[in-house]
């Protein structure tokens, strides 16, 4: 291991670097992480610099490894040992059993190492590095005595092939490091740029979301709920749409899964439930008939804690009645923090907004909590219901689910129906609404008051005959 004295003497650290002494004092390298005697996130930085001006000079390529090591904390606990300081100590050793004397070792952060590997002639010598940075990890816990599994990933990434610039290439590494870790522990990606397209349209996504959510710029759609007798409107269903100026129309599935990593969730459902109540507040004032509208929350806003309060004050700054919103949260949702769940649903209840528990038969599907949940609907998944035609099987899922919910005294929804047969099944399961592209596709809000014009024409039909 490279003692921090020797290098302050020297002035040199792997590699080729030449560390200047640091700003704050004589003893101190600004570029060199103390604690554990390894060059740092600044230092890496500059070496990449040099490696990739160098390589640029000589026609030549360089490569980036990005080591990820999981559980530290975990392992901690277990065996009571400081496994992270351990290793850090000695990661000088575990450079030297893997790497060549040019390649330059760094910690970029506690559980993060970067090695630099100038001159990389072709890819193949990342892949095989990557796989030996491996073997040499697992190498060492064992002879730590260290009985513990640690999950190590890497990922990778080459200039000029997959980055031209320093910044560039560690984020394409970092793209390499995500798609390793996404398939498992011990894992070694090389840049593909299929990944490397995912990762740029998620920022993308990530970065002009905020601004769409501010300005207006996402829409709502009404797919109407019927009942499944009579087939009139009884409710509907908002869903959000977005029209990316350079993406086009992007699923609602996509970016809220990028706002939910990136905490706009809360300011997206917040617009929705706002969006939501001028348009029922419109309607209304067209004497149009009020049918609930259920509006989809995501899990992290309805456990947030002035939840509740904001959709009262939503209700009454529109001066809308509590029974035009109705709610719908996912059952993988709501069983995160179940204790959480329940007070929510027990205080939206006394405010009188009825909640579904959405896409159920998808997930985890826990009975007993279904029993303790106590929401007023339960809404059956699209999957389930797809499966109605194929077989017996589907069929008896599907029955006793109604059964079920009705035993507990819940309303139930069917979602995703799209052919005729579906339809009678459910009819004679006792289902009380269908949803789907066979009785109508999700409107734009003009089109759903126009439905809603022909609910209240046929009700003045029926009361003249
Ligand atoms: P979801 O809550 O399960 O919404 C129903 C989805 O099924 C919608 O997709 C709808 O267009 C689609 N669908 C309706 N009828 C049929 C049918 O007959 N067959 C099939 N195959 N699909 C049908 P969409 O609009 O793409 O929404 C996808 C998901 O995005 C929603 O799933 C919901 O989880 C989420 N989402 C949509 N809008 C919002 C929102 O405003 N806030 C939040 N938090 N999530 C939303
Ligand atoms: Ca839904
Ligand atoms: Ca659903």
């Amino acid at each position: 291991m490279v003692e921090p004295r020797q290098l302050r003497r020297s002035g040199r650290i792997p590699g080729r670097l030449v560390v200047r002494p640091g700003a704050r004092g004589q003893d101190t390298v600004a570029e060199y992480s103390v604690a554990t005697a390894m060059p740092d996130r600044v230092a890496f930085g500059r070496w990449l610099d040099q490696a990739i001006a160098q390589a640029r000079l000589a026609e030549g390529s360089c490569a980036v490894l990005l080591i990820h090591v999981a559980d530290f904390r975990e392992v901690d606990e277990v065996f009571e040992v400081r496994a992270d300081e351990i290793l850090a100590q000695d990661a000088g050793a575990l450079a030297q059993a893997a790497l060549e004397p040019h390649d330059f070792l760094a910690r970029l952060a506690r559980d993060e190492f970067a090695v630099g590997v100038p001159e990389m002639v072709h890819h193949g010598r990342a892949q095989e590095l990557g796989s030996r940075v491996l073997g040499s990890l697992a190498e060492f816990v064992a002879s730590r005595g260290l009985q513990m599994q640690i999950a190590v990933n890497i990922g990778i990434a080459t200039y000029p092939r997959d980055a031209q610039t320093s910044e560039s290439l560690m984020q394409a590494a970092r793209v390499s490091l995500t798609e390793a870790r996404q398939s498992g522990s011990n894992q070694v990606r090389l840049f593909n740029s299929a990944a490397g397209e995912r990762a740029r349209r998620t920022r993308v996504i990530r970065r002009d979301l905020w601004t769409a959510i501010q300005d207006d710029a996402l829409s709502l759609q009404f797919q109407p709920k019927f009942d499944a007798r009579r087939r009139n409107v009884v409710g509907a269903e908002a869903l959000c749409r977005w029209r990316h100026p350079a993406l086009g129309q992007v699923s609602p599935a996509e970016f809220i899964a990028v706002a939910e990593q990136s905490s706009q969730i809360d300011k997206l459902d917040d617009w929705v439930i706002a969006s939501v109540c001028r348009h029922v507040r419109q309607w209304q004032d067209a004497g149009l008939p009020l049918v609930p509208v259920a509006i989809n929350v995501s899990g992290l806003r309805f456990a947030s804690r002035n939840f509740p309060q904001y959709l009262l004050e939503q209700i009454h700054q529109h001066d809308i009645p509590p029974s035009a919103i109705t709610l719908e949260i996912t059952e993988t949702a709501a069983m995160k923090d179940i204790a959480k769940s329940l007070e929510t649903l027990a205080e939206l209840q006394s405010l009188g907004i009825q909640v579904a528990l959405d896409d159920f038969g998808s997930g985890y599907s826990s009975l007993g909590y279904l029993k303790r949940l106590r929401v007023g609907t339960l809404k059956i998944d699209r999957t389930l219901i797809g499966g109605l035609d194929a077989d017996a099987q589907g069929r008896a899922i599907v029955a006793s689910m109604v059964a079920l919910a009705h035993e507990l005294r819940m309303k139930v929804v069917a979602e995703g129906v799209e052919s005729n047969s579906q339809l009678e099944l459910l009819n004679e399961m006792g289902c009380d609404e269908v949803q789907g592209y066979l009785l109508s596709l999700p409107l734009d809000a003009a089109g759903f008051a126009e439905a809603l014009a022909q609910k209240s024409a046929a009700r003045e039909v029926q009361s003249v005959r």
